[in-house]
Protein backbone atom coordinates (compact mmCIF):
# COMPACT_ATOMS: atom_id res chain seq x y z
CA UNK A 1 0.00 0.00 0.00
CA UNK A 2 1.46 3.93 -0.79
CA UNK A 3 1.65 5.85 1.89
CA UNK A 4 -0.70 8.57 1.05
CA UNK A 5 0.77 12.53 1.40
CA UNK A 6 -1.11 15.59 1.35
CA UNK A 7 1.11 18.33 -1.17
CA UNK A 8 0.34 21.70 -0.25
CA UNK A 9 1.48 23.80 -3.37
CA UNK A 10 2.53 23.41 -7.10
CA UNK A 11 5.83 21.80 -7.81
CA UNK A 12 7.88 20.61 -10.37
CA UNK A 13 6.23 17.84 -13.32
CA UNK A 14 9.68 15.90 -12.83
CA UNK A 15 8.79 16.25 -8.48
CA UNK A 16 5.03 15.81 -8.84
CA UNK A 17 5.75 12.20 -11.35
CA UNK A 18 8.07 11.01 -8.65
CA UNK A 19 5.52 11.46 -6.17
CA UNK A 20 2.16 10.17 -7.63
CA UNK A 21 5.04 7.26 -8.92
CA UNK A 22 5.58 6.37 -4.83
CA UNK A 23 2.32 8.16 -2.94
CA UNK A 24 -1.44 8.06 -2.91
CA UNK A 25 -1.24 12.15 -3.56
CA UNK A 26 -3.93 14.29 -2.04
CA UNK A 27 -2.94 18.02 -3.68
CA UNK A 28 -4.57 20.38 -1.57
CA UNK A 29 -4.14 23.42 -3.83
CA UNK A 30 -6.03 22.06 -6.58
CA UNK A 31 -9.15 20.72 -4.28
CA UNK A 32 -12.23 22.17 -4.90
CA UNK A 33 -13.23 21.85 -1.43
CA UNK A 34 -10.17 21.73 0.67
CA UNK A 35 -12.00 21.31 4.23
CA UNK A 36 -13.86 18.18 2.58
CA UNK A 37 -10.46 16.97 1.64
CA UNK A 38 -8.95 17.11 4.55
CA UNK A 39 -11.96 15.79 6.67
CA UNK A 40 -12.18 12.80 3.91
CA UNK A 41 -8.29 11.71 3.85
CA UNK A 42 -6.56 13.87 7.14
CA UNK A 43 -6.88 10.78 9.31
CA UNK A 44 -4.52 8.69 6.52
CA UNK A 45 -2.30 11.56 5.40
CA UNK A 46 1.39 10.24 6.69
CA UNK A 47 3.70 12.93 4.47
CA UNK A 48 3.45 16.46 3.99
CA UNK A 49 4.94 18.33 1.05
CA UNK A 50 5.38 22.25 1.00
CA UNK A 51 7.67 24.99 0.23
CA UNK A 52 9.18 27.81 2.49
CA UNK A 53 6.43 30.02 1.04
CA UNK A 54 3.33 28.32 2.76
CA UNK A 55 4.80 25.99 5.07
CA UNK A 56 2.01 24.10 6.68
CA UNK A 57 -0.94 26.46 8.49
CA UNK A 58 -1.86 25.34 11.81
CA UNK A 59 -5.32 24.35 10.70
CA UNK A 60 -3.51 21.43 8.21
CA UNK A 61 -1.20 20.16 10.98
CA UNK A 62 -4.87 19.82 13.34
CA UNK A 63 -6.26 17.75 10.64
CA UNK A 64 -3.59 15.43 10.15
CA UNK A 65 -3.28 13.09 13.15
CA UNK A 66 -1.10 10.54 11.31
CA UNK A 67 1.48 12.84 10.49
CA UNK A 68 4.64 11.60 10.04
CA UNK A 69 6.65 14.39 8.19
CA UNK A 70 6.71 17.54 6.80
CA UNK A 71 9.20 17.66 3.52
CA UNK A 72 9.77 21.24 2.28
CA UNK A 73 11.26 22.85 -0.39
CA UNK A 74 13.28 25.76 0.58
CA UNK A 75 16.02 26.15 3.20
CA UNK A 76 13.99 28.81 5.39
CA UNK A 77 11.26 27.09 7.70
CA UNK A 78 10.22 30.09 9.30
CA UNK A 79 6.48 29.33 7.53
CA UNK A 80 6.49 25.54 9.60
CA UNK A 81 5.85 26.31 13.14
CA UNK A 82 9.26 23.79 14.46
CA UNK A 83 8.17 24.17 17.82
CA UNK A 84 4.47 22.23 17.05
CA UNK A 85 6.01 19.56 14.70
CA UNK A 86 8.89 18.59 18.02
CA UNK A 87 6.04 18.25 20.13
CA UNK A 88 3.79 16.61 17.86
CA UNK A 89 6.88 14.16 17.03
CA UNK A 90 7.03 15.11 13.42
CA UNK A 91 9.75 15.47 11.31
CA UNK A 92 10.97 18.54 9.26
CA UNK A 93 13.29 18.18 6.38
CA UNK A 94 14.51 21.12 4.02
CA UNK A 95 16.85 21.89 0.91
CA UNK A 96 20.07 23.34 2.17
CA UNK A 97 23.47 23.65 0.40
CA UNK A 98 21.83 22.85 -3.13
CA UNK A 99 21.05 26.31 -2.86
CA UNK A 100 24.37 28.32 -1.72
CA UNK A 101 25.46 29.11 -5.46
CA UNK A 102 21.98 30.44 -6.63
CA UNK A 103 21.03 32.74 -3.77
CA UNK A 104 24.99 34.28 -3.98
CA UNK A 105 24.33 34.84 -7.63
CA UNK A 106 21.60 37.04 -7.09
CA UNK A 107 22.94 39.03 -3.98
CA UNK A 108 26.14 39.70 -6.18
CA UNK A 109 23.58 40.34 -9.02
CA UNK A 110 21.57 42.86 -7.42
CA UNK A 111 24.74 44.69 -6.30
CA UNK A 112 25.99 44.83 -10.36
CA UNK A 113 22.59 46.24 -11.12
CA UNK A 114 21.97 48.82 -7.96
CA UNK A 115 25.55 50.00 -9.03
CA UNK A 116 25.70 50.27 -12.45
CA UNK A 117 22.27 50.46 -12.91
CA UNK A 118 21.82 47.67 -15.40
CA UNK A 119 17.71 48.24 -15.49
CA UNK A 120 18.03 51.88 -16.52
CA UNK A 121 20.69 51.41 -18.93
CA UNK A 122 18.93 49.03 -19.99
CA UNK A 123 15.88 51.03 -20.51
CA UNK A 124 18.09 53.74 -21.43
CA UNK A 125 18.88 51.86 -25.02
CA UNK A 126 15.71 50.41 -25.86
CA UNK A 127 14.31 53.52 -25.77
CA UNK A 128 16.15 55.04 -28.20
CA UNK A 129 17.79 57.57 -25.87
CA UNK A 130 21.46 56.72 -26.72
CA UNK A 131 21.30 58.29 -29.79
CA UNK A 132 20.15 61.87 -28.01
CA UNK A 133 23.23 61.45 -25.59
CA UNK A 134 25.39 59.54 -23.35
CA UNK A 135 23.74 57.56 -20.35
CA UNK A 136 26.57 59.09 -17.61
CA UNK A 137 28.49 57.76 -14.57
CA UNK A 138 27.80 55.12 -12.03
CA UNK A 139 29.23 54.10 -9.03
CA UNK A 140 31.82 51.27 -8.63
CA UNK A 141 31.91 47.86 -6.44
CA UNK A 142 36.06 47.48 -6.36
CA UNK A 143 37.03 48.56 -3.37
CA UNK A 144 33.80 48.88 -1.45
CA UNK A 145 33.88 47.35 2.08
CA UNK A 146 30.49 44.94 2.54
CA UNK A 147 29.04 43.74 5.58
CA UNK A 148 27.42 40.56 5.47
CA UNK A 149 24.31 39.80 8.16
CA UNK A 150 24.27 36.12 8.60
CA UNK A 151 27.85 34.28 7.18
CA UNK A 152 26.33 30.92 6.87
CA UNK A 153 26.11 28.14 4.24
CA UNK A 154 25.16 31.33 1.50
CA UNK A 155 26.73 33.98 3.60
CA UNK A 156 30.01 32.30 3.06
CA UNK A 157 29.16 31.83 -0.93
CA UNK A 158 28.27 35.54 -0.96
CA UNK A 159 31.76 36.41 0.88
CA UNK A 160 33.76 34.49 -1.50
CA UNK A 161 32.35 36.22 -4.52
CA UNK A 162 32.47 39.59 -3.64
CA UNK A 163 36.78 39.04 -1.98
CA UNK A 164 37.28 37.70 -5.99
CA UNK A 165 35.54 40.92 -6.87
CA UNK A 166 38.04 43.06 -4.57
CA UNK A 167 36.11 43.73 -2.30
CA UNK A 168 36.58 44.06 1.73
CA UNK A 169 33.77 41.48 3.67
CA UNK A 170 32.81 41.84 7.32
CA UNK A 171 30.11 40.30 9.44
CA UNK A 172 27.52 39.88 11.76
CA UNK A 173 26.26 37.21 13.57
CA UNK A 174 25.67 36.04 16.88
CA UNK A 175 28.83 34.09 16.83
CA UNK A 176 32.77 34.51 15.81
CA UNK A 177 33.78 32.17 13.52
CA UNK A 178 37.30 32.09 14.33
CA UNK A 179 38.03 30.39 10.67
CA UNK A 180 36.60 32.65 8.83
CA UNK A 181 39.08 35.70 7.22
CA UNK A 182 36.62 38.13 7.91
CA UNK A 183 35.91 40.85 10.32
CA UNK A 184 33.49 40.23 13.01
CA UNK A 185 31.26 42.96 14.38
CA UNK A 186 29.57 41.81 17.64
CA UNK A 187 27.52 45.16 16.71
CA UNK A 188 25.26 44.75 13.48
CA UNK A 189 24.76 49.07 14.04
CA UNK A 190 28.25 49.68 14.08
CA UNK A 191 29.07 47.55 10.89
CA UNK A 192 26.14 49.41 9.05
CA UNK A 193 28.00 52.51 9.62
CA UNK A 194 31.45 51.17 8.35
CA UNK A 195 30.16 49.43 5.44
CA UNK A 196 29.08 50.45 1.99
CA UNK A 197 26.95 47.52 1.32
CA UNK A 198 24.81 45.70 3.87
CA UNK A 199 23.60 42.45 2.55
CA UNK A 200 21.10 40.41 4.31
CA UNK A 201 20.92 36.79 4.19
CA UNK A 202 19.91 35.32 7.75
CA UNK A 203 17.15 33.35 8.30
CA UNK A 204 13.62 34.48 9.21
CA UNK A 205 12.57 33.96 12.73
CA UNK A 206 11.43 35.38 16.18
CA UNK A 207 14.83 36.58 17.19
CA UNK A 208 15.91 38.17 13.40
CA UNK A 209 12.29 40.01 12.71
CA UNK A 210 12.93 43.66 12.26
CA UNK A 211 16.80 43.24 13.10
CA UNK A 212 17.71 45.24 10.08
CA UNK A 213 15.99 48.47 12.06
CA UNK A 214 15.65 51.93 11.21
CA UNK A 215 19.05 52.66 13.34
CA UNK A 216 20.87 50.09 11.76
CA UNK A 217 19.72 51.63 7.74
CA UNK A 218 20.24 55.02 9.20
CA UNK A 219 23.88 54.15 10.20
CA UNK A 220 24.23 52.97 6.60
CA UNK A 221 23.38 56.42 5.83
CA UNK A 222 23.11 58.18 2.22
CA UNK A 223 25.78 56.86 0.90
CA UNK A 224 24.77 53.24 1.54
CA UNK A 225 23.47 50.13 -0.21
CA UNK A 226 21.13 47.71 1.16
CA UNK A 227 20.61 44.13 -0.14
CA UNK A 228 17.97 42.06 0.85
CA UNK A 229 18.42 37.52 -0.11
CA UNK A 230 17.37 36.56 3.15
CA UNK A 231 13.71 37.33 4.16
CA UNK A 232 11.54 40.42 4.46
CA UNK A 233 10.91 40.23 8.16
CA UNK A 234 13.80 41.09 8.54
CA UNK A 235 14.27 44.33 8.17
CA UNK A 236 11.57 47.04 9.09
CA UNK A 237 10.09 47.90 5.62
CA UNK A 238 8.30 51.13 6.34
CA UNK A 239 11.37 52.28 7.53
CA UNK A 240 13.33 51.02 4.85
CA UNK A 241 10.56 52.44 2.57
CA UNK A 242 10.89 56.17 3.68
CA UNK A 243 14.89 56.37 4.31
CA UNK A 244 15.02 55.04 0.57
CA UNK A 245 12.16 57.63 -0.30
CA UNK A 246 13.62 60.76 1.75
CA UNK A 247 17.43 59.63 0.80
CA UNK A 248 18.41 58.73 3.77
CA UNK A 249 19.64 55.21 3.05
CA UNK A 250 21.48 55.53 -0.26
CA UNK A 251 19.66 52.30 -2.18
CA UNK A 252 18.31 48.97 -1.98
CA UNK A 253 18.50 45.67 -3.86
CA UNK A 254 15.56 43.38 -3.06
CA UNK A 255 14.80 40.33 -3.12
CA UNK A 256 12.46 39.29 -0.52
CA UNK A 257 9.66 41.76 0.82
CA UNK A 258 7.57 41.67 4.00
CA UNK A 259 4.13 40.33 2.63
CA UNK A 260 4.99 38.81 -0.76
CA UNK A 261 3.95 38.71 -3.62
CA UNK A 262 3.07 42.45 -2.44
CA UNK A 263 5.70 45.17 -3.04
CA UNK A 264 5.28 48.30 -1.40
CA UNK A 265 3.70 50.71 -3.74
CA UNK A 266 6.15 53.44 -3.07
CA UNK A 267 9.13 51.53 -3.81
CA UNK A 268 7.91 50.35 -7.53
CA UNK A 269 8.86 54.24 -8.88
CA UNK A 270 12.14 54.55 -6.96
CA UNK A 271 15.52 54.81 -9.01
CA UNK A 272 17.81 53.95 -6.36
CA UNK A 273 15.95 50.17 -5.58
CA UNK A 274 16.26 47.03 -8.05
CA UNK A 275 13.34 44.52 -7.14
CA UNK A 276 13.12 41.03 -7.81
CA UNK A 277 10.58 38.85 -7.08
CA UNK A 278 11.88 36.52 -4.48
CA UNK A 279 13.79 34.49 -7.24
CA UNK A 280 17.09 33.93 -5.22
CA UNK A 281 16.92 30.11 -5.80
CA UNK A 282 15.13 30.34 -9.45
CA UNK A 283 17.55 28.72 -11.44
CA UNK A 284 16.43 25.15 -13.01
CA UNK A 285 19.98 23.26 -11.78
CA UNK A 286 19.26 24.04 -8.37
CA UNK A 287 15.41 23.99 -8.61
CA UNK A 288 15.98 20.45 -10.04
CA UNK A 289 18.24 19.63 -7.18
CA UNK A 290 16.52 21.11 -4.37
CA UNK A 291 13.01 19.28 -5.84
CA UNK A 292 15.00 16.16 -5.88
CA UNK A 293 16.15 16.42 -2.24
CA UNK A 294 12.27 16.79 -1.46
CA UNK A 295 11.86 13.16 -2.98
CA UNK A 296 14.61 11.77 -1.16
CA UNK A 297 13.99 13.06 1.85
CA UNK A 298 10.39 11.72 1.67
CA UNK A 299 11.40 8.25 0.68
CA UNK A 300 14.36 8.22 2.98
CA UNK A 301 11.48 8.85 5.62
CA UNK A 302 9.33 6.09 4.30
CA UNK A 303 11.84 3.68 3.68
CA UNK A 304 12.94 3.82 7.56
CA UNK A 305 16.25 5.76 6.91
CA UNK A 306 17.89 8.83 8.26
CA UNK A 307 16.28 11.60 6.21
CA UNK A 308 19.20 13.40 4.35
CA UNK A 309 18.53 17.20 5.47
CA UNK A 310 16.64 17.34 8.32
CA UNK A 311 15.38 20.08 10.38
CA UNK A 312 13.67 18.28 13.21
P1 LIG B 1 22.46 29.22 7.68
O1 LIG B 1 21.70 28.69 8.83
O2 LIG B 1 23.57 28.41 7.11
O3 LIG B 1 23.07 30.66 8.05
C1 LIG B 1 22.35 31.60 8.74
C2 LIG B 1 23.30 32.65 9.32
O4 LIG B 1 22.50 33.62 10.00
C3 LIG B 1 24.29 32.09 10.30
O5 LIG B 1 25.57 32.53 9.95
C4 LIG B 1 23.88 32.67 11.66
O6 LIG B 1 25.06 33.02 12.39
C5 LIG B 1 23.09 33.91 11.27
N1 LIG B 1 22.03 34.18 12.24
C6 LIG B 1 21.06 33.33 12.66
N2 LIG B 1 20.30 33.92 13.60
C7 LIG B 1 20.81 35.15 13.79
C8 LIG B 1 20.47 36.23 14.66
N3 LIG B 1 19.45 36.13 15.53
N4 LIG B 1 21.20 37.36 14.60
C9 LIG B 1 22.24 37.46 13.73
N5 LIG B 1 22.60 36.47 12.89
C10 LIG B 1 21.90 35.33 12.93
O7 LIG B 1 21.35 29.55 6.58
P2 LIG B 1 21.50 29.61 4.99
O8 LIG B 1 22.71 30.40 4.65
O9 LIG B 1 21.34 28.25 4.41
O10 LIG B 1 20.16 30.43 4.61
C11 LIG B 1 19.91 31.69 5.19
C12 LIG B 1 18.53 32.18 4.84
O11 LIG B 1 18.49 32.62 3.50
C13 LIG B 1 17.40 31.14 4.88
O12 LIG B 1 16.96 30.89 6.19
C14 LIG B 1 16.34 31.80 4.03
O13 LIG B 1 15.49 32.59 4.82
C15 LIG B 1 17.13 32.69 3.08
N6 LIG B 1 17.04 32.21 1.70
C16 LIG B 1 16.53 33.04 0.72
C17 LIG B 1 16.43 32.59 -0.58
C18 LIG B 1 15.91 33.46 -1.68
O14 LIG B 1 15.39 32.93 -2.66
N7 LIG B 1 16.02 34.77 -1.59
C19 LIG B 1 16.80 31.22 -0.96
C20 LIG B 1 17.39 30.47 0.12
C21 LIG B 1 17.48 30.96 1.40
P3 LIG B 1 25.10 32.87 14.00
O15 LIG B 1 24.67 31.48 14.31
O16 LIG B 1 26.53 33.16 14.37
O17 LIG B 1 24.17 33.91 14.51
Amino acid sequence: MKPEILQICPMSPRIEAAFDAAYVVHRYWDAPDRAGLLAAHGPAIRGVATDGHYGIAPEIMAALPALEIVASYGVGYDAIDIAACKARGVHVSNTPDVLNDAVAEMAIGLMHALVRRIPQADAFVREGKWLDGTFGLTGELTGAHVGILGLGRIGKEIARRLQVSKMRVSYHGRHEQAFEPYVYYPDLVAMARDVDWLVAIAPGNAATRGIVSREVLTALGPRGNFVNVGRGSLVDEPAMVELLVSGGLGGAGLDVFADEPRVPEALLGLPNVVLSPHQGSATEKTRTAMGDLVVQNLAAHFAGDPLLTPVV
